[in-house]
């Protein structure tokens, strides 16, 4: 059945635990069911999401999952969805699709739409806005088209709900010169950059 959930959130929002919950809600499923009724699923990260081994998804809290297919671009993607043909497609970080090489938001959500005309269900996880608050086209894009869209909130330094994604060089905000995409990874941390969920007046 065409059904698109869009989760969508700062950093450190809870996005991914919202996926895995989703994802394990699947597997319970399957589980439960006659075969008639499972439900093939499969989960991809792009490659370049570094925050764990490249068939494992781990959320902030720990919480993990280790059946995933890494995809280098969209082409990979494509590819990948013909080896698997899951009914379900889980997609994380998928604001990662808009840079590098093999790469175009356009590309990406002309994808999702096939998908989606086809009768598949779709579970997309990212961010919905970068560093310097603007929009990424894949969030925007879709936004109007899902049939559900979870957008978990985390909590600002300050106290309030953080809304917003901070980007940090040794405690201070970066210039907006900076690259739009630093990936939060181990290289980036030894430059000394890390990325913080931000209130509107913190931010
Ligand atoms: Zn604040």
């Amino acid at each position: 059945m065409r059904f698109l959930t869009l989760i969508f959130g700062t950093v450190g929002s809870g996005k991914t635990a919202e996926l895995l919950r989703l994802v394990s809600k699947l597997e319970e499923h399957n589980s439960r069911c006659r075969l008639i009724e499972k439900r093939k699923f499969t989960v991809f990260k792009p490659v370049i999401e570094t925050r764990s081994d490249q068939i494992t998804i781990i959320s902030r809290s720990g919480q993990a999952f280790d059946k995933v297919v890494a995809v280098s671009d969209i082409n990979d993607l494509v590819r990948e969805l013909d080896r698997h043909n899951p009914d379900i497609i889980v997609i994380e970080e998928c604001q990662f699709f808009e840079i590098g090489a093999g790469n175009e938001p356009q590309a990406f959500i002309l994808l999702i739409r096939k998908l989606l005309e086809s009768k598949k269900q779709v579970i997309l996880c990212g961010l919905i806005q970068n560093c310097y608050g603007g929009q990424f086209e894949i969030s925007s894009s879709l936004c109007p088209e899902a049939d559900e869209i979870i957008n978990p909130h985390t909590t600002c330094h300050c106290g309030q709900v953080a809304s917003r994604s901070q980007r940090l060089q040794i405690g201070y905000s970066t210039p907006i010169t900076d690259p739009v995409f630093i990936v939060d990874d181990d290289s980036s941390h030894n430059l000394g950059y890390s990325y913080e969920p931000r209130c509107n007046n913190c931010w």
